[in-house]
C-alpha cells in the first residue's frame, strides 16, 4: 500500500493553501487529491469579479483567484492526484481512492486534511413539495453548467433565495439570454450584499419577492410552472419544516402546506375552517383543519390571504388570553 506523510483531500483554495503552506513549513511528503479534473473547487466557476482584495490586494474573478494558489502549488512540485475520488477514510487514516487513472487504490497517510468544501442544501433537503421534473437546478449546479460546461439549463428562471449566489445567478442568467421572471425569498429582508441586490437584480429590473415562497412544482417531464405564495401576510412569520412540509409559526404554530398528487393541502385550525365555511363550500375539507385545494382549479389566493390574516388574528387573541 503506497504511504504519504500528509494527504490533503480536497483540491480548492483550502487545500491548496494548506499544501503550500505545509510544505513552505518542512513536510516533504505530501499527497493531493482532488476529484474533479481541474485544481481550485468550486471559484473555478465563481466568473465574476470580487475575489482577492484582502490577500492579493486586487480585484481577481474566482479562476484567478483560485488560479494564484494553484500556481503556487505547482511551483513546489507537491504531488496531486486529479480525477480521483476518496470514498472513505477509516480510523487508521487508510484512504480508499477511486480514479480513472487510479483505478481503485488504498494509501496509508500519516496525517489527513479534510478540505473538501461544503454543498449545497438539493430541494429534497429544502423540502419543496411537487413532481420531480427536469428543470430545477441548486444555483450552484446552474452556474457549473453554464459558466464551465457551457450549458443553459433554461431560458424562463424563476429563483428561489437571493442569498449572494441565488443575485448573481440571477445576473449571469439574464447575461446567458434567459429570462429571469422573479427571485422569491421567504424573509422579509435579503440574505444577499446590497452591492449585489443593485448589480444583479435592480440593473436588469429582475424583481424580488421578499415574503413569498415556492409552495408547489408543475410539470411531469419538464418543469412547467412554479406556485408561490406571498407570505407578506404573515410578515415575520418563520417557516420550518414539520411533518415533513412547510409549516409557519408566529407565536406558535400558524399554518402549513403540504403537495400531493392533485391538491394542495393547507393546514389550519377547525375555527378558520369554521369561519369561512361558506367561501370553502367548494373544496373538499376533512371537516377538521384541513382544506384541499385541488391542482386543476386555480388557488384561491384571496381566500387564502383572508385564511392566513384569520389565523393571524387567532394567534393574538390566544396569546392575549395567556398574557392575562
Ligand atoms: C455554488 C457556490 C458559489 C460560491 N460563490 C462564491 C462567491 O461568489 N464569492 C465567494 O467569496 N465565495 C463563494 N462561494 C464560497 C467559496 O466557493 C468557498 O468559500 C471556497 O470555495 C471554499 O474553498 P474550499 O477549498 O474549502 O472548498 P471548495 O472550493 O468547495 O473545494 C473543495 C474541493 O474538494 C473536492 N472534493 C470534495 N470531496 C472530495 C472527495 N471525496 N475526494 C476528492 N476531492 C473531493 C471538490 O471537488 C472541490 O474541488 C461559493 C460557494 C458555492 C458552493
Amino acid at each position: 500500500m503506497k504511504q504519504v506523510q500528509l494527504a490533503i483531500i480536497g483540491g480548492g483554495p483550502a487545500g491548496l493553501s494548506a499544501a503550500i503552506a505545509a510544505r513552505k513549513a518542512g513536510v516533504e511528503d505530501i499527497l493531493l487529491i482532488e476529484r474533479d479534473r481541474e485544481l481550485g473547487g468550486i471559484l473555478n466557476q465563481c466568473i465574476h469579479a470580487g475575489f482577492g482584495l484582502h490577500t492579493f490586494g486586487r480585484e481577481l474573478t474566482g479562476p484567478e483567484y483560485a488560479g494564484e494558489y494553484v500556481r503556487q502549488f505547482r511551483e513546489l512540485n507537491i504531488p496531486c492526484l486529479s480525477g480521483a475520488m476518496v470514498l472513505n477514510l477509516s480510523p487508521d487514516r487508510v484512504l480508499t481512492v477511486t480514479g480513472r487513472e487510479t483505478g481503485l487504490v488504498q494509501i496509508q497517510a500519516q496525517a489527513v486534511i479534510l478540505a473538501m468544501g461544503c454543498r449545497e442544501r438539493p430541494r429534497g433537503a429544502l423540502n419543496i413539495p411537487g413532481t420531480r421534473p427536469a428543470g430545477i437546478y441548486s444555483a450552484g449546479a446552474a452556474q457549473r453548467l453554464v459558466n464551465v460546461e457551457g450549458l443553459m439549463p433554461g431560458r424562463d428562471v424563476v429563483i428561489l433565495g437571493s442569498g449572494d449566489i441565488g443575485l448573481i445567478m440571477a445576473r449571469r442568467m439574464t447575461l446567458e439570454g434567459a429570462r429571469v421572471h422573479a427571485v422569491a425569498e421567504v424573509m422579509p429582508y435579503s440574505g444577499g450584499l446590497k452591492r449585489n441586490i443593485v448589480q444583479c437584480l435592480e440593473d436588469f429590473h429582475i424583481p424580488l419577492y421578499l415574503s413569498t415562497t415556492v409552495v408547489d412544482i408543475h410539470g411531469r417531464e419538464r418543469l412547467e410552472a412554479v406556485r408561490s405564495l406571498v407570505l407578506e401576510t404573515a410578515a415575520g412569520c418563520s417557516e420550518k419544516l414539520a411533518w415533513g412540509a412547510p409549516t409557519y409559526y408566529l407565536n406558535g404554530y400558524l399554518l402549513q402546506f403540504a403537495a400531493y398528487k392533485k391538491h394542495l393541502g393547507f393546514y389550519t385550525t377547525p375555527a378558520t375552517l369554521e369561519h369561512w365555511k361558506e367561501a370553502l363550500s367548494g373544496y373538499k375539507t376533512n371537516e377538521k383543519n384541513t382544506v384541499q385545494f385541488p391542482h386543476n382549479k386555480e388557488l384561491p389566493l384571496d381566500l387564502m390571504k383572508e385564511m392566513i390574516l384569520f389565523r393571524i388574528r387567532e394567534k393574538e387573541t390566544e396569546s392575549q388570553d395567556t398574557n392575562k
